[in-house]
């Protein structure tokens, strides 16, 4: 038996008939760009958030560049200010700063969460800063009271880079609905994946979700009068049709990666490996990614390999030390650099049979 990391094409024929019948209905319709389909989609996401406004876009990435190019156009945010955000993400969320002229200021996570230290935030704050980017790592909720109070008291925009959390929630809140603005990745391997690349932004903002509309359609409302130069991210009609299929089983699909990732951290059993923690709350956690640490991390990854486990990396570089941001090659985040060397993703995803899972849990047993 040999396990993928992930099946996208057995995720997706769970809803074979029910997606194909609306790609059909969609093709027929000779209707591809913002119609019915979209707004549907927009409807229930954000009646599934519990947020007041859902703005379809081409991807995640674009969902936080608008986010912070929509604060950019209402004079909230301007070129030179900063964004706090974690220095263990995946690198878009720092992209969508930078690519606004905004400054990213890193902050260290929390070794136990791999989520941002919200005790670490307070010291990175100046004159400058106008928002905080939390990131709900690996399908993680990172939230708290304590947050809140300190956007509030040096007034700062909560940005939720929500690309792997669809579907978690913080003391009955969902995220997405947790900041002042979120943006949602629907890339084929999220939670909730489209045939391609997707994403929304969710936001309580009326005049934010205004301007994110218009910022995603040439900076125009109406046709042919554009209010700002803006760029072209708009949902295609087929993705949200069939993103608002597999949105009706998101919830029964977190679930059943909450049984596995249960299993996992029940049954693993090897003093190599360090688990992750199972949240109190089980809501906080939709397991995007099982993700285990371990100094031998190559050596654990080929013997997976070996045995049939196919295991990928999230991620193998921090942002800091990529080219893509030379001048920060050399600022030193430990912890963050420390789970870049150690961490290893486990194959997790809701078509896993109970024998993978058991499978998976042996392979890792023997090392
Ligand atoms: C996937 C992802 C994104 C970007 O989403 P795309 O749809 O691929 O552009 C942003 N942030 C995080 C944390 C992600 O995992």
């Amino acid at each position: 038996m040999s396990i993928k990391f992930l099946d996208l094409q057995q995720i997706n024929l769970a809803y074979q008939q029910e997606i194909e019948e609306r790609i059909l209905q969609t093709f027929r319709s000779g209707w591809y760009l913002l119609g019915n389909e979209v707004k549907n989609f927009e409807t229930n996401l954000a009646q599934y958030i519990g947020a007041k406004h859902a703005i379809g876009v081409a991807n995640g990435l674009d969902a936080l560049r608008l986010i912070l190019r929509g604060y950019i156009e209402l004079g909230i945010m301007q070129k030179g200010d900063e964004i706090i955000v974690p220095a263990n993400t995946y690198i878009a969320s720092i992209l969508a700063i930078s690519d606004n002229g905004l400054i990213p200021v890193l902050a260290e996570p929390d070794l136990d969460t791999y989520n941002i230290d919200i005790h670490k935030i307070e010291d990175k704050i100046t004159d400058k800063t106008k928002g905080i980017m939390i990131v709900h790592l690996y399908g993680q909720v990172v939230f708290s009271d304590a947050l809140k109070s300190l956007a509030q008291k040096y007034n700062l925009k909560i940005i939720e880079d929500n690309a792997q959390a669809i579907g978690a929630e913080w003391n009955g809140i969902k995220t997405g609905n947790l900041g002042d603005a979120a943006g949602f990745s629907f890339y084929p391997g999220k939670n909730l994946g489209a045939l391609g690349d997707a994403g929304a932004v969710t936001t309580h903002d009326a005049e934010l979700a205004n301007a994110i509309r218009a910022l995603a359609n040439y900076g125009s409302h109406k046709k042919y009068v554009n209010i700002y130069q803006g760029l072209n991210s708009r949902l295609d009609e087929i993705q949200a049709a069939v993103l608002d299929v597999k949105l009706q089983y998101i919830d029964k699909e977190n679930q059943r990666r909450r049984e596995i990732a249960e299993q996992y951290v029940k049954n693993i059993k090897n003093d190599a490996v360090t688990l992750p923690n199972l949240p109190q709350n089980k809501k906080e956690h939709v397991w995007h990614l099982f993700v285990i640490r371990t100094e031998n991390r190559d050596k654990l990854q080929q013997y997976l390999t070996e045995n049939g486990v196919q295991t990928l990396i999230h991620y193998p570089i921090p942002p800091h030390k990529q080219e893509a941001y030379k001048d920060w090659n050399d600022l030193s985040f430990p912890i963050t650099e420390k789970i870049h060397k150690e961490v290893l993703s486990l194959p997790i995803s809701p078509i896993m049979s109970d024998e993978e899972v058991k499978k998976v849990i042996e392979v890792v047993n023997q090392f």
